[in-house]
């Protein structure tokens, strides 16, 4: 189970629950498997995926989207769990698992993952599962450690590293997950390696009261003075929010962005791109960890040329984003996407090789 190493951990736990924004949001997720697939194609890695997805799964970038429809299960007050295809995230993306078996798969896995979680702030715990696709680490550090503010045994790189566990051994996988068979596990590593590489997944920063950025690992402010940013949910840009400007991206590098014309070409100069992502050797179990950091490290860009201010007056409240140069950091945001997008695919490409050689 769940164990706090830090005082200071336990008390930023109860603070790193995100709205329901979706890394990347299904578009990225797709375009990261679908490169996936190309870059392992005739690979026996490429069999081996084929061969736990099934055949009507079939791909990587079908399967992407798994975890982010698993969002969609919602247990009734009598304690079933049930898949709701009527939601208001409700996705074209999620029918491929809407059959009998796989909506069953969707509700089984949310139950099992329902409660091995601390509660927030004394409640009982719901929903762990959702705490599986990010890590909020300050952006003053350059590299994820599992003993800094924002990290946890749940976070998205112990959920990497104990899917990465049940492909390799099977099943059961570390405590706390509960990850029944392969192909729950690959539905999980095609999504999560993903959602790594977002930079608001993995770099937070936390504000102080007058909204300069504090670093809760300093020990130089008192923890109840540092105010979470939810992965920048609470950072309100317009009527949206700087963790969904993040996780949109632009149609160009969506799949039917790069089907045709000019769009064909990018696509190629993308997966040149992933062939040339530095390979990765040792223990790849500690792969997650070498990609987590270097995401903290890009994160920091991402909060840079911006100012914050308290929206009304309680602590809980949101924050204002205020830009130097909107334009420039748009630009830099879109440049930032496809260059994390590629790098996705390729260490997800990687992973699954080193897995099945
Ligand atoms: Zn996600």
């Amino acid at each position: 189970m769940f164990h706090c190493r830090l005082a200071l951990v336990c008390v930023l736990a109860g603070f790193v629950w995100h709205t329901p924004a979706l890394a990347w949001g299904h578009p990225g997720h797709q375009l990261v498997g679908s490169l996936a697939d190309e870059l392992i194609m005739g690979t026996n890695a490429s069999k081996k995926v084929a061969a736990i997805l099934g055949p009507q799964i079939r791909s990587l970038q079908t399967a992407a989207t798994w975890p982010d429809c698993v969002r969609d299960v919602q247990r009734s007050s009598s304690g079933t769990f049930k898949y709701n295809d009527h939601s208001m995230y409700h996705s074209p993306a999620c029918v491929p698992f809407e059959g009998a078996a796989e909506r069953k798969r969707m509700e089984e896995f949310a139950r099992r993952n329902w409660t091995n979680c601390p509660g927030e702030q004394g409640k009982p715990a719901s929903e762990c599962h959702k705490q599986f696709h990010f890590a909020d680490v300050a952006v003053q550090h350059r590299d994820y450690k599992r003993t800094w503010a924002g990290t946890s045994d749940l976070d998205v790189v112990s959920a990497i590293q104990a899917a990465i566990g049940v492909l390799r051994n099977g099943p059961p996988a570390t405590a706390p997950f509960s990850i029944k068979t392969k192909k729950e596990a690959l539905f999980m590593l095609a999504h999560f390696v993903g959602d790594l590489h977002q930079p608001l997944h993995v770099g937070a920063i936390y504000l102080a009261d007058d909204g300069s950025v504090v670093n809760p690992d300093s020990g130089s402010i008192p923890l109840a003075e540092v105010m979470q940013t939810r992965g920048g949910n609470k950072l309100e840009i317009g009527v949206s929010n700087l963790h969904s400007e993040w996780d949109d991206i632009p149609s160009s590098i969506t799949l039917n962005g790069l089907k045709t014309g000019p769009g064909k070409k990018r696509r190629q100069a993308m997966i040149a791109a992933a062939r040339a992502v530095e390979g990765m050797t040792g223990d790849l179990t500690l792969w997650p960890v070498t990609w987590a950091s270097d995401t903290v490290t890009v994160a920091q860009n991402s909060f840079t040329g911006l100012r914050f201010s308290r929206k009304g007056v309680l602590k809980s409240g949101n924050w204002v984003v205020q830009f130097n140069d909107q334009t420039g950091y748009d630009n830099a945001k879109e440049r930032v996407q496809q260059q994390q997008l590629v790098k996705a695919a390729a260490n997800l490409a990687q992973l699954l090789k080193a897995i099945w050689p």
